[in-house]
């Protein structure tokens, strides 16, 4: 069987910006990427109207790396003959709608390396003379099981959805649903009139002003006081360029999580100021007209969720009053974020060669000695290389530092 040089694993921004890296780099690789989508999409379920970027477009795929390459997101704007329109906007901030329409552009250059519909499901070692000499990686689509061989891989997954344990019953009822599959999951609980969304972070808030826009009732519900603005103050920004991911770095493995958790609220259960504002004053408006449609449940926490014919019928804590009320909901909306597991569970396989999944500098896994094959991870690293790792800000830097690393002899 043919050996890849390297093989992809998701085809999101991050291995679709190390793709562009190693095109541009003239890279000879052979390289082939599997996503588990039948198609290029970011985050589909989450393009809602109004919702717009939350980094400059500067940040594109390769702008960082190569402000003269042809993936840019001006190219891309050039291409469609909009460039002066954009300008004309005076924004930064794309709509989220258009810039997964730059990333399809882009990712629709690769097409022919690109398997779709694919999900990785093992990475497996291949031994020769006690030795790992490559990797056999299985995938399933709807053609059944596939195999293939890499010297090297690379690992983007993404995220996968945070469930509270309080809701893992739920796993195949239609009406309690993630936020990763909003838009999906709302078309099949139409006739739903009463919402609830549990969280208040950026997803929570731009999920409960789509849901006002379309006509639902609904109750947001957090342990938290107050809806917290994301700081995006330019002295904060900076945590997002690239020589940040050094400093993080070169501190010792104990005092990274301290300056990790300095930032937060940079993307942790915060949303923008403008969301957030709108938020405030639809709620008020609701006082003014003597309206009760939606509520605004602070400090509430669920104890217990339970399915009935009719709904979903949570429990609830009031954490201020130290009571208890129960409330009724056609459908629950679980905006409460993203773990970044799921290679552990794929490279379980490899648990011999590969210890505590500790990365270099360059995000390639440290092995032991009898382990050939490179293997990189992208949107895991944040606890070895900061916030940035699981976001856009370092796509294009960080995809020159793996292609550079993934081509070096060592
Ligand atoms: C709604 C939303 C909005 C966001 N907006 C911003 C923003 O404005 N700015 C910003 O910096 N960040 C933003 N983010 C953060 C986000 O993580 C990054 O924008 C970006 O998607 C990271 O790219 P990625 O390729 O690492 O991961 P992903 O985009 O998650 O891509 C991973 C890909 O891997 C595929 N995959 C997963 N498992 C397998 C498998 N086993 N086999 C095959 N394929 C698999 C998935 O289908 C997916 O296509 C946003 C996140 C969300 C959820």
């Amino acid at each position: 069987m043919h050996i890849h040089d390297l093989i992809g694993i998701g085809f999101g921004p991050s291995n679709l910006a190390l793709a562009i890296a190693l095109t541009e780099q003239n890279s000879a690789l052979d390289a082939v990427y599997l996503e588990k989508q039948s198609q290029f999409a970011w985050h589909p379920n989450m393009l809602l109207d109004g919702t717009q970027m939350q980094i400059s477009f500067l940040k594109d795929l390769v702008t960082l790396r190569n402000p003269s390459s042809a993936f840019s997101f001006l190219n891309y704007l050039h291409q469609q003959q909009r460039l002066q329109d954009f300008i004309n906007l005076k924004t930064f901030y794309p709509s989220r709608y258009e810039f997964n329409n730059y990333l399809t552009w882009a990712a629709r250059q690769f097409a022919g390396q690109c398997h779709f519909g694919e999900e990785v499901t093992a990475i497996e070692p291949v031994i020769l003379d006690d030795k790992v000499s490559h990797l056999r990686i299985s995938s399933t689509s709807k053609a059944g099981v596939q195999q293939r061989l890499a010297r090297n891989i690379i690992v983007s997954v993404g995220g996968s959805p945070n469930i509270p344990d309080a809701f893992a019953q739920f796993k195949n009822d239609a009406r309690v649903f993630h936020s990763s599959t909003y838009l999906s999951s709302l078309e099949k609980v139409k006739h739903a009139k009463r919402i609830a969304i549990i969280g208040a972070g950026q997803s929570a808030a731009e999920i409960f002003v789509d849901l006002h826009g379309k006509g639902y009732q609904v109750d947001l519900i957090t342990r938290a006081r107050a809806m917290k603005p994301a700081d995006d103050s330019p002295f904060i920004n900076e945590i997002f360029n690239a020589d940040y991911t050094d400093y993080v770095f070169n501190h010792a493995p104990q005092d990274r999580a301290s300056l990790i958790g300095e930032f937060l609220n940079t993307n942790y259960a915060v949303a923008d100021r403008a969301l957030i504002e709108q938020i405030y004053a639809l709620l008020y408006q609701q006082k003014v007209v003597g309206d009760q449609r939606h509520q605004f449940l602070r400090r509430h926490d669920i104890r217990a969720a339970q399915a009935t014919a009719q709904g979903i019928q949570l429990q609830l804590a009031d954490l201020d009053l130290g009571s208890e009320l129960g409330a009724h909901y056609d459908a629950v909306v679980l905006a409460t974020g993203y773990q970044r597991q799921a290679h552990q569970q794929l490279l379980a396989p490899l648990a011999p060669w590969l210890g505590t999944h500790e990365v270099d500098r360059n995000y390639q896994l440290i092995s032991s000695a009898d382990f050939a094959p490179k293997i990189f991870l992208q949107g895991s690293c944040e606890a070895s290389h900061g916030l940035s790792d699981t976001l856009l800000s370092i796509t294009a830097i960080r995809s020159q530092e793996i292609s550079q690393a993934l081509t070096s002899s060592n």
